[in-house]
């Protein structure tokens, strides 16, 4: 029989940013899935620098190797190329469920496999943590509160979505894996955590995904007009990378189970964040207006009361000065493989 979650990794002393000097702490094993995407790599970094053992889990579908390369050759590192539509058979103490493609042209791509990401992939690891007896991270979206007619968002709000739309294979997806999640906790006693993710942006982010920041970024760098589509009054609230990092793992390794807004409060129109961009590398890009897309929510922003109470987190990068950050590694990226293909 395995022993609880609770009495193998009580073993292992594991509160984050919590072990005294000088004690050697045990690692745990964790599998991320989408490991070596944009949100996924960044969590890696963390978990490897903090002594984990991490096996990534990732189809490729919007995730790089590049992405996870730096950590190739450390023992305490596993890249699996994997469908998570498929079984997997694993040891692991923790399991951080992200895969899945988030950018809207990414998901309505090939939308019946991004149900199926959404609900088998979330079974087939919600299976797995319950023959394992791990812990189950479900990084969820705001997208399940759809065009929300509650501003800001609370977690106790059930959301206004289309289930017909062209959006419905991400939103109704997620809605249905934070259903899975939640029946394998009550019915089979998993350990779950549910996170419900606001748009993220950072570096690594793929250069031509379609989302806001990075189309906008870069676009201005390239010397392109930025795309605002629709009239650009529409709002969303932009969460930098490490403070969602940040926040997955003490969600993880804390005793709630969520659901938990991650995201940052601070919200901005399209057109405002064009004008950030703008004041951020080139106050001569032109903004250039292009129609909206399908069923696009008018307006988002979380209250994070909740994770504010119950995790003690909070977001410490604001958008002026995640921005840059980003900006770097898109310039790298960008123009040091034009440099490359003209060599
Ligand atoms: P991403 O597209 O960069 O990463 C997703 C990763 O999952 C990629 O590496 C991809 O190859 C992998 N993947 C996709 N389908 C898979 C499958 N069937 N089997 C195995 N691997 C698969 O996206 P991201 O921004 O890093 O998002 C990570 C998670 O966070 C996603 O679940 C997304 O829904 C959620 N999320 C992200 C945001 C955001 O703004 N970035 C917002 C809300 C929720
Ligand atoms: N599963 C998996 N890895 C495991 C255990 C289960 O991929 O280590 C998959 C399994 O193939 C099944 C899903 O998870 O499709 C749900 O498993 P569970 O045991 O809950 O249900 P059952 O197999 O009884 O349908
Ligand atoms: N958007 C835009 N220009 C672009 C890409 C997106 O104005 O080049 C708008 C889009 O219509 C939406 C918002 O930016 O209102 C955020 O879109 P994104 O795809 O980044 O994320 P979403 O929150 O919709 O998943």
């Amino acid at each position: 029989k395995i022993p609880a979650y609770h009495h193998r990794v009580a073993a292992a002393v594991h509160s984050v940013g919590k072990v005294p000097l000088g004690i050697k702490r045990k690692g745990l094993r964790i599998v991320v899935t989408g490991g070596a995407g944009f949100v996924g790599s960044h969590l890696v970094d963390r978990l490897i620098a903090r002594g984990d053992s991490v096996i990534v889990v990732d189809n490729f579908f919007t995730g790089r190797k590049e992405n996870v390369m730096h950590h190739f050759g450390n023992p305490r590192f596993e890249l699996i190329r994997h469908d998570v539509v498929e079984p997997l058979l694993l040891e692991v103490d923790q399991i951080y469920h992200l895969a899945c493609p988030a950018s809207p042209v990414h998901y309505k791509f090939n939308p019946v496999k991004t149900i199926k990401t959404n609900v088998v992939g979330t079974l087939n690891m919600l299976g797995l943590a319950k023959r394992v007896g791990a812990r189950f991270l479900l990084t969820s979206t705001s997208e399940v509160y759809g065009d929300p007619l509650q501003h800001p968002q609370k977690e106790t709000y059930w959301g206004n979505v289309n289930p017909i739309g062209v959006r419905s294979c991400y939103d109704e997806g997620k809605r249905t894996a934070e259903t899975l999640t939640m029946d394998y906790h009550r019915g089979a006693g998993v350990e779950v955590r549910i996170a419900r993710i606001f748009n993220t942006y950072g570096p690594r982010m793929c250069l031509d995904d379609g989302r806001v920041v990075s189309n906008f970024v870069a676009q201005a760098l390239r010397k392109e007009p930025l795309t605002v589509y629709g009239d650009g009054k529409q709002t969303r609230s932009f969460q930098y990378v490490s403070d969602l990092v940040e926040g997955l793992i003490r969600l993880m390794e804390g005793e709630h189970v969520g659901p938990f807004n991650l995201g940052n409060p601070g919200e901005f129109t399209m057109l405002e964040l064009a004008k950030v961009v703008q004041e951020t590398i080139d106050p001569d890009a032109r903004i250039e207006y292009r129609p909206n897309t399908e069923d696009d929510p008018h307006k988002r922003k979380p209250d994070i009361s909740r994770a504010k109470d119950q995790l003690g987190w909070e977001p410490k990068v604001d958008l002026r000065k995640g921005l840059p950050l980003m900006v770097s590694d898109f310039r790298q990226r960008i123009f040091g493989d034009q440099k490359e293909k003209a060599s």
